[in-house]
Parts: structure tokens; sequence; C-alpha cells
């Protein structure tokens, strides 16, 4: 991972790359940004930067020895500890991140933007809680007592310290206060509100920001083939976060549209079982992806509601359009806009972190009670 990798963010770049200049850099530090943020990868382009063998004023080289090895995670001397959750096969004592470490690297190297549950689900650790245990806190300790291999700097990464649980924690208090020299303490975390303050106090924060729209529209049309609109939406709906603008990306819109076509049946025939099951699978789903259903919901009754004042107005793909049209002529204007109601009243109370699953049942036993009424 490069800076160059990195889109926007050059003041936080200049930042790091300023310290490594004037040689300040604190043996312990904490990346902090929300999920989807850029703070793993800064980390990791940071570390790329201070091991690299010819590095230039501003970023790694990307090819040296070292550079190489830091882009595919197997650095002898770059330690990963993250959060894990025993298994079948792998319990006890061994529930350590050395035994996830394969994993882990396939996940991070395509999931830099990726959260804790992501990870999880990668995993498949069957919604089992994450842990960084007493035994990892050994583990850590162990790992710095050793000389460094061949880097400038050892570095220990520890992905998610909010997983950390207070006995590991404070075990490894001292040694995060005063690492042996040429070592390098680098926190990641997503939750600053979670952290330890015996944690915090210790290290050097390092805030990263949430990415603006215009660097999301900037990464995401690089790598896929999207209309400017289309970015431009997916960028508003991720908020900052290049996890859910590329989850958003892979979230067709002809998904969308079955699985709207499905509920309104189910609303219609009073399909009670089928409509809990959709609120669970709502209810699963992250936030960004819930306003993004009951967004292109909304879209697909005003244009119904547009037929039935102007059918000349409606500006849908040829695929959505008999479905928009047989639709409209079996919902009169009045239940259109009853449902467009419920719906923006719906997308009110996400955004202020209502229950997603009572909120989705709740509309669909609304609409469903309405759809039918002559
Ligand atoms: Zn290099």
């Amino acid at each position: 991972m490069r800076f160059a990798d990195i889109p926007g963010l050059e003041e936080e770049k200049q930042k790091l790359i300023n310290a490594v200049e004037r040689n300040h850099v604190a043996h312990a530090q904490l990346f902090y940004g929300k999920e989807g943020s850029a703070n793993l990868a800064m980390a990791l382009a940071f570390v790329s930067f201070l091991n690299c063998e010819k590095p230039s004023k501003e970023d790694s080289c990307g090819e040296c020895a070292s550079c190489r090895k830091i882009d595919k995670l197997v650095h002898p001397d770059l330690h990963l500890v993250f959060p894990v959750a025993p298994t079948a096969k792998i319990k006890g004592k061994d529930v350590v991140s050395d035994n996830f470490a394969g994993e882990w690297r396939s996940f991070a190297l395509d999931h830099v933007y990726g959260g804790a549950s992501d990870w999880l689900g990668y995993y498949g650790f069957e919604n089992k809680q994450g842990n960084i245990s007493k035994e990892e806190s050994r583990q850590i300790i162990k790992h710095l007592s050793l000389k460094a291999f061949e880097a400038k700097y050892k570095v220990m990464l520890i992905w998610l310290p909010e997983f950390m649980h207070s006995a590991a924690a404070n075990a490894i208090l001292k040694i995060l206060e005063e690492p042996p020299s040429g070592t390098l303490f680098i926190l990641v975390s997503h939750n600053y509100e979670s952290l330890l303050t015996t944690i915090t106090s210790r290290v050097q924060l390092f805030t990263i920001r949430p990415f603006e729209d215009q660097e999301i529209v900037g990464f995401i049309t690089d790598k896929e083939e999207l209309s400017s609109d289309k970015a431009q939406k997916i960028a508003t709906l991720a908020e900052g976060s290049l996890n859910e603008a590329i989850k958003l990306i892979n979230q067709s819109e002809a998904d969308q549209s079955d699985i709207f076509g499905d509920w309104m049946r189910n609303c219609w025939q009073m399909k009670y079982k089928e409509l809990i099951d959709k609120s669970n699978d709502f209810h699963r789903s992250s936030k960004v992806a819930q306003k993004s259903t009951l967004g292109y919901f909304l879209s697909m009754l005003r244009d119904a509601l547009i037929v039935q004042y102007s059918p000349g107005l409606l500006r849908v793909k040829e695929e959505e359009k008999d479905f928009i049209l047989n639709f409209s002529k079996a919902m009169n204007s009045d239940k259109l806009e009853f449902m467009i109601k419920e719906i923006n009243s719906g997308l009110y109370h996400l955004e202020r972190n209502a229950n997603a699953k009572i909120l989705f049942l709740d509309i669909s036993l609304k609409i469903s009670s309405i759809i039918r009424r002559s």
C-alpha cells in the first residue's frame, strides 16, 4: 500500500510524511477513523514508507523487497493482531491472531476499508463475538522480545483494539509505554469511545476523517465502469465510507427491483411470514444498504405516480418500465401517495436510529392493509 493508492486525504498524508522527515515518529500511535475510512490503508502506507529501501520524498517505492513484503502483509517484522473467536478446530489458548493470519491477510488485502463484521463474516465465525484475548497479549510481548529481522522498524499493528479484553490491555500497558527500541505500536481503531483510557492515554492520536464524496467518486469510477450519476448517488449514500460505497456498487438495481416486486406481492397477498423474513433481512443489512433499499422503493413508487398523472414524463430503464406500468394500473394515486408518505417517514426514523426490523415490518403491515382497500 502506498499513499498514492489512497484517494484524497492529502493533509493527513502530509502529516505522516513530515513526521518521518523530521524524525518525530511516535513509538505508539492510534490511527482512528470511522469504519470505511482509510485508517488501515493509511497505517499500511505509513509502515511501507517508514521501512522502504528507496522512498521518494512523499511515498514508498512500492518495488523494493520491504515494500513488496508489506504489500502482501508477509513482512517478518510486521506483526498483525486482530479480533478472533474460537472455531470447531481452533480453541482455547490457540485462539490468537497468528492462527488466523492467512485468512486475515486475504481479507485485508481485498477489504482494506472493511470493518469488524466484514472480517467476522469473511472468516465465518458464525455470529461469534471477536476478541483480543489475554493470551494474545502474551504473544504480543513474545513477538516484541525478538530482534527485528530486517526492517528499520519492527511494527506491531493492532487492528480494532476496541475488541481487546481489559486483561489483555492491562498486560500490554508497560510495553506500549516503553516498547523496545526500533519498535512501533500502530493501533487502528474504528471506535474511539470504546477504547480503554489506559490505552488512549499511552498513544499519540492520529485522526483520519471520512472520505469526501468527490474522493469516493474518483476512486469508484477508477475501479468500475459507472455513470457519473450513479457514482455520485453511491457516494452520497455511502456517507464517507469507502467500504459501503464498494458494497453499493455490487448491489445491482436489478436485485433491488426484484426485492421491490416481491415485497409488493407479499404485501398484497398479506403473507405475514414472508414479510417478517424480509424485515429480518432488512435488519441484517447495513444502514447504508437499508437507506438505499428504501430510497429505491421510493423512486419506484414515485415513478408509478408519475405514470398516473403524465405518463410522458416517465424516465426509467426499459426493464423497469413494464413493471411500473402494470403496478401503476393496479394502484390508485391515493394508495401510492400513502405508500410514499410511509416510506419517507421510514427513512426519517431510520436516520434517527429506529429499530430497522420493527420499522420495516410496520411499513409492510400498513401498506398491506391499505393496498387492498377499494
Ligand atoms: Zn520500497
